[in-house]
């Protein structure tokens, strides 16, 4: 196999769809020398039936806004793989999604969930919905619609979805209530529901928490103490909002935040009060982040992302390709020496190159954000076993599955010299685990 001519063709096939092309690009580059130690690969083909999503499908999504007036949108499923288990991925509500955007996330989601060591295939699903400004009753009507079309694709042995961008608890509580009453069934089809209807303990708080533990482990290669280390954060919602508790649990000290209008800069440190705050403005006021400067007296930057700020450590936890070449040179320039993604593919080719000529720490998201996913699987196997595990039961799995996450990076990705590329060590490891199995499942 030949990463470039696989890529070309698959941008020849597939034009048009960029994301899809730069993830594939990511994990072409890194998987080639040990895909082609296996001569068998080649001849099933299997680098294309693993690039190429199992199936796709695409649906109008027809609702009522508060005036009355009928809207559509267009929704997505994309099942990407299902060789080591069934389906599973969060669904974006946001205005960009698109194919491409779905492809990208579904086929990084599978190697993710390789990478759990649990049982859980990749998928990626959504709508080009905005929930900015819609009432708790238009969120509700567009939640219902979608599933209207979505349901007969997934359950708790074929696809499960869970959040990501755009949906949370609100929306995961609205889906799964109209999934149940169509398939006349409550097996916890959905991950990511409330407490009260079979969610699990530490799942809103597992991507945060989760990217801090992996972050530990890195730091601890160097023997690197977290304690007064200054981090750059982006994102204010689910998974930046739990990574700045964590991260204030052990004594560091996180000073930006952001939201898609802008960042803000609090040299003081987001401390336990103001991170109350952020949660109340942004959970159950839906407001914006620069509120927050407003009322603490801090800078607030309009259009801009926090990398230009001094820090030790970044933390990328809002949307794809947020953090360009050139903030990677500006981060290094300002002493970075650590990149945990909480966000799915934040950084751009050009910034992952600059992290690994420097040998910095570097975290790709498919490692340091699986935990999410991680206590989604998690959520299933206590449906399954139709029981809870207490917070800390949860919370010390979730850390064991990070610390072997990291082992694999560091057993796949330990270059000569010593360093380790954890975009290498992720791919590897979890790319090896999916094409053996399909190989093992025959030709399907
Ligand atoms: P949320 O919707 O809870 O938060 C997203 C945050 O990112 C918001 O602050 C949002 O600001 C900001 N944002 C979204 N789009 C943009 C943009 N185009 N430019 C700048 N800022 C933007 O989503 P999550 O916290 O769940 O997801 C954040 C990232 O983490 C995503 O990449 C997601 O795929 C990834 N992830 C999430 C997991 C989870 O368990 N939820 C698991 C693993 C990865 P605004 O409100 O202004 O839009």
């Amino acid at each position: 196999m030949k990463a470039n001519e696989v890529l070309d063709n698959l941008k020849r096939r597939f034009p048009n769809e960029p994301e899809y092309h730069q993830a594939v690009a990511e994990v072409l580059g890194t998987i080639e020398e040990a895909y082609n130690e296996h001569p068998e690969f080649e001849k099933s083909n299997l680098i294309e039936r693993l690039c190429i999503p199992d199936r796709i499908f695409s649906f109008r999504v027809t609702w009522t806004d508060d005036k009355g007036q009928v809207q559509t949108n267009m929704g997505y499923r994309i099942q990407h793989n299902n060789t080591i288990g069934p389906y599973k991925g969060g669904i974006r509500f946001h205005a960009s999604v698109n194919q491409s955007i779905l492809k990208f996330l579904a086929f990084e989601q599978t190697f993710k969930n390789s990478l759990t060591t649990l049982p859980m295939g990749g998928g990626k699903g959504g709508a080009d919905f905005s929930p900015r400004g819609k009432s708790n009753a238009e969120i509700m009507r567009f939640c219902q619609a979608f599933v209207l079309e979505l349901w007969r694709h997934i359950g708790p042995d074929t696809d499960v979805p869970a959040g990501d961008i755009g949906v949370g608890g609100r929306e995961v509580a609205y889906m799964y209530g109209m999934y149940k009453k169509l398939a006349r069934e409550n097996t916890g089809t959905f991950t990511g529901k409330g407490i009260e209807f079979g969610g699990s303990l530490i799942r809103p708080e597992a991507t945060g928490y989760g990217n801090v533990y992996f972050l530990l482990e890195m730091l601890k290669t160097r023997n690197i103490d977290i304690k007064g280390k200054v981090v750059a954060v982006s994102g204010s919602d689910n998974v930046a909002q739990y990574t700045v508790e964590k991260l204030i649990e052990l004594g560091a000290k996180p000073v930006t935040m952001s939201d898609s209008d802008g960042y803000i800069y609090d040299p003081d440190g987001i401390d336990r009060e103001k991170l109350d705050y952020i949660m109340e403005l942004k959970n159950l006021y839906r407001g914006r982040i620069r509120e927050y400067a407003e009322k603490y007296g801090c800078k607030y930057v309009e259009g801009a992302r926090p990398w230009g700020e001094k820090c030790d450590i970044a933390m990328p936890s809002a949307t794809q390709n947020e953090l360009t070449g050139d903030d990677a040179k500006t981060l290094l320039a300002n002493g970075c020496f650590a990149v945990s993604e909480g966000a799915n593919m934040p950084s751009t080719p050009e910034a992952i190159d600059a992290f690994l000529e420097a040998k910095i720490l570097y975290a790709p998201g498919k490692a340091a954000n699986a935990g999410g996913v991680s206590v989604s699987g998690l959520e299933m196997t206590q449906n399954a076993m139709k029981l809870s595990w207490t917070r800390e039961e949860v919370d010390e799995k979730l850390k064991g599955i990070m610390k072997s996450i990291h082992e694999q990076c560091v057993k796949y990705g330990t270059q000569d010299g010593g360093y380790v590329n954890y975009v290498k060590g992720a791919n590897v490891a979890g790319f090896m685990k999916v094409i053996k199995g399909m190989m093992a499942q025959g030709i399907l």
